[in-house]
């Protein structure tokens, strides 16, 4: 088998999630929502089953769902999309960053990545002979070095990662940042894939796609991912835009990798994309009592949070409560001694790097008001 896919660990989110089934923890691990999802959404993907949509979609997508990103993109950001050329309907964000990898990347090309990252990039990357450039944000406000940004990029970079909102940090990556890295992606004629799947989660902040900053309509793939935009994560639908030359690449990639999307599924996503204004606030509304809910409670219990402005995550710092312990020790006890399942921040750093910070921990707060609450009381009674 191929070495490298084979000593690859299984993913934090599954280890952390059984753990948290062993031993009754309340899972505020793995990032999903534990609420049923928008029922008028569900409706017209059970309507669609019945009604004959069952057999392959098109290979983009269909032009419904593909037609309502491009609303959106234009809705929200003011970006002007073809959806019949500049749309690719993937299952998955999962399988558009794999995607729009892909679709730029040869052997011994380098990608600049921004840690502590999200778990699939480091794998697909590696997987296709890409060199990652990791670049690690600063604790305890999580600013981006610019130093160390403009060093990661040389003659042989070919794109950059980015995910903003992030995911474990709750960074909402700001206009100066995304300027910064702009230029750099101009200046060294490179890609971006921009991984935006917690766009509609932001709290009080404005999320700005790099895609709208000048000069890089042409160099963005910007994907967004139904699972959290509908809190529906077991969908897996995701949307790629791009410029016609790169999405039709993606699209070839879509095509190796999975070829078409979950049909019923696709028109139901179209449904929710379309809905109203009032839908996307009471989303980001109710996710904020959440996190605002949960990040006082940890301070209450001797946290301290680093800011978390968007995502459906919050990190801590365990110094307090640690006595000594690494983060993925806390974690272990946690679920263990005080029924809490978290991941341990670590785990969204490369590997193969530098040693990671060990004093932090990810919190979901995507859970509902009352289950955060037992949490909290639970992390009480046990520290
Ligand atoms: N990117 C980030 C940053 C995520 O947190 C997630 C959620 N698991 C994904 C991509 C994958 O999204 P999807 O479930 O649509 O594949
Ligand atoms: N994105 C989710 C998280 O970060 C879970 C994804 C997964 O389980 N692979 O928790």
């Amino acid at each position: 088998p191929n070495q490298y896919l084979a000593g690859l660990p299984t993913t934090i989110f599954t280890i952390m999630s059984q753990l948290a089934v062993k031993h009754g923890a309340i899972n505020l691990g793995q990032g999903f929502p534990d609420t049923e999802g928008p029922q008028d959404i569900i409706q017209v993907a059970a309507e669609a089953l019945q009604d004959g949509r069952n057999q392959y979609a098109p290979l983009t997508g269909l032009p419904e769902l593909r037609e309502a990103v491009a609303s959106s993109n234009r809705r929200f950001y003011g970006l002007e999309i073809d959806p019949a050329t500049e749309i690719v309907v993937t299952s998955g964000a999962t399988e558009a960053l794999a995607a729009c990898l892909m679709a730029v990347v040869e052997p011994g090309d380098e990608v600049v990545v921004i840690e502590p990252l999200y778990d699939t990039y480091l794998p697909a990357l590696r997987l296709l002979g890409a060199v990652p450039r990791c670049v690690r944000l600063q604790p305890p406000h999580w600013s981006l070095p610019e130093a160390e940004l403009r060093a990661a990029f040389g003659p042989k970079t070919k794109a950059i990662m980015l995910n903003s909102p992030m995911n474990p940090s709750g960074k909402v990556f700001v206009r100066e940042e995304l300027e910064l890295i702009a230029d750099l992606v101009r200046e060294h004629d490179a890609y971006a894939i921009c991984d935006e799947v917690y766009e509609h989660l932001t709290f009080h902040v404005k999320h700005m796609p790099l895609m709208t900053l000048p000069g890089m309509r042409e160099r963005c793939m910007r994907i967004g991912s139904a699972g959290k935009s509908f809190s529906l994560t077991g969908w897996k639908v995701g949307y790629v835009t791009a410029p016609a030359a790169l999405a039709s690449v993606v699209a070839k990639a879509h095509q190796v990798l999975v070829f078409a999307t979950a049909p019923n599924l696709q028109r139901a996503v179209a449904y929710g994309l379309n809905k109203d204004e009032s839908y996307y606030q009471a989303l980001s509304a109710q996710m904020e009592t959440q996190r605002d809910l949960l990040r006082d409670g940890l301070h209450r219990l001797g946290f301290e949070t680093l800011p978390a402005d968007g995502s459906y995550f919050i990190v801590a710092d365990i110094s307090r409560h640690a006595e000594g312990r690494s983060d993925v020790d806390f974690a272990r006890w946690l679920v263990e001694h005080a029924g809490v399942a978290t991941i341990p921040v670590s785990a969204f750093y490369d590997p193969e790097g530098d040693a990671p910070p060990q004093n932090l921990i990810r919190f979901a707060f995507c859970k509902k008001p009352e289950i955060l609450s037992e949490a909290l009381k639970r992390l009480e009674k046990a520290l």
